[in-house]
């Protein structure tokens, strides 16, 4: 048995980042920018109003107060989106929104708050205005490129695009990005017992539930999952998927990897490719199928695929795709870390590991009044009970050389 560090470490050597496409900004949610982006424009361009008030002189409202207003005379009015044509000389103001330009010779904003706006408003007169408190220069007002300046460096290759670098890109102008493009997953179950979802049940058969939760695990990374379907157990019926997988950047398959039947599908991969066997110090997961297809010998691929085989039973698929498949997205996406997030929890429940392996128990992750976190295991934990994967938030890990984890315990904890 090997440790999931080193089966890792083989795994992503073989992995290396997918060529850049330039897509709509709203498309790159999630995804990894391919470039640096320095603006072309200051942000904001002019100077404008923090606040709807007066853009008044300073030394002009030196002694104000409620007691002594200064009086000044309004020039103007001016909101969001015009320019105003007036200057702000002594003893003058110009009425200002939020975020329209500052007015020449203004270098403050008073809000309305320390004004007699709204009294003023009330008699519907006045050509004046009363400012009840004093302000420092530059009070409200929003510098040019106070944001970004032109030349700067608005977002960094390498930088993961969320709904905050989508509006920083917007904010320049742009409307598209050039990111490390999506993988396109190919997925293949396989086992004659499987019928989709959706179709009558002959007895003796199961559902076909790896898929589903493999392509939604995928996508929800970002990448493109392609569903080719159940292989039955035979040559034909694999390599005719198999097939459909050349234009993949991964191929990800499920089961057929257990002690006995693996001799079928190791016998179909190599005809493709290489592939590994290894068995992982891992509970639940163990055997681990990875290898490079590049098509049979007689008809090359455009180019090598890498293959990930899961085993059958549903949550060592989903744990084991936690474990490899997600860092093998991660890193072909453009993603320089791909570690899991993970937390420290005191253990409610013990955790037993009878056979050195690293065990992932599903757990339940609350967090306490004071703030610690506590992690309560989910349920039974055999490898095919996929409901306790349902009702867990995340893998609690007793170390490979760790017999028993009393509760109590701390525990780290891996996060979905
Ligand atoms: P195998 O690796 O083919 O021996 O499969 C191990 C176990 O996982 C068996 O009980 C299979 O019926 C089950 N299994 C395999 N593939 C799936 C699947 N796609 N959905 C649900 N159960 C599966
Ligand atoms: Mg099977």
């Amino acid at each position: 048995m090997i440790p999931v560090e080193e089966a890792l470490e083989k795994v992503l050597s073989a992995i290396t980042p997918l060529s850049h496409a330039t897509v709509p900004l709203l498309d790159s949610d999630g995804l990894i920018s391919a470039e640096t982006i320095n603006s072309s424009i200051n942000i904001p361009p002019l100077d404008n109003s923090g606040m709807d008030g007066y853009a008044v002189r300073s030394e002009d409202i030196k002694t104000s107060s409620y007691e002594k207003p200064t009086t000044l005379r309004i020039i103007e009015e001016t909101a969001a989106g015009t320019i105003p044509k007036k200057k702000v000389q002594s003893m003058t103001a110009t009425r200002i929104m939020t975020g329209a330009p500052i007015p020449n010779g203004a270098d403050t904003v008073v809000r309305f708050e320390d004004t007699n706006d709204s009294e003023r408003l009330r008699q519907n007169s006045n050509s004046n205005i009363n400012i009840y408190v004093p302000a420092k220069k530059g009070t409200a007002i929003r510098q040019a490129g106070g944001d970004i300046k032109i030349g700067e460096n608005a977002i960094t290759a390498g930088t993961e695009i969320g709904p905050a670098q989508i509006g920083v890109i917007a904010s320049l102008g742009n409307t598209k990005i050039k990111i490390f493009r999506r993988p396109k997953v190919s997925i293949i179950s396989s086992g004659n017992e499987l019928v989709s979802p959706g179709h009558s049940l002959p007895e003796g058969h199961i559902y076909d539930i790896n898929t589903y939760s493999i392509a939604s695990s995928v996508a929800r990374l970002g990448g493109t999952p392609e569903i080719l379907g159940i292989a039955k157990d035979t040559r034909k019926s694999l390599i005719d998927l198999l097939e459909k997988a050349k234009d993949s950047d991964l191929i990800i398959t499920s089961a057929g990897v257990s002690a006995g039947y693996y001799d079928l599908v190791k016998e179909v991969i190599q005809d493709y490719g290489s592939v590994d066997l290894w068995s992982v110090k891992m509970r639940p997961g163990k055997p681990v199928v990875f290898g490079e297809l590049q098509g049979p010998q007689n008809s090359k691929w455009p180019s090598k695929v890498p293959i990930l085989g899961l085993p059958g039973n549903p949550v060592s698929a989903m744990v084991v795709f936690h474990i490899f498949g997600k860092p093998i997205l991660k890193k072909m996406m453009g993603h320089k870390k791909w570690d899991p997030v993970s937390i420290e929890a005191t253990l409610l429940d013990p955790i037993e590991n009878e056979d050195g392996r690293r065990v992932y128990a599903r757990a339940l992750i609350d967090q306490t009044t004071n703030g610690e976190y506590t992690a309560k295991l989910s349920g039974p934990q055999g490898s095919n009970v996929l409901t306790t994967m349902a009702r867990a938030n995340g893998l609690a890990i007793c170390p490979e050389d760790t017999t028993r984890l009393d509760p109590g315990s701390i525990v780290r904890v891996e996060l979905f």
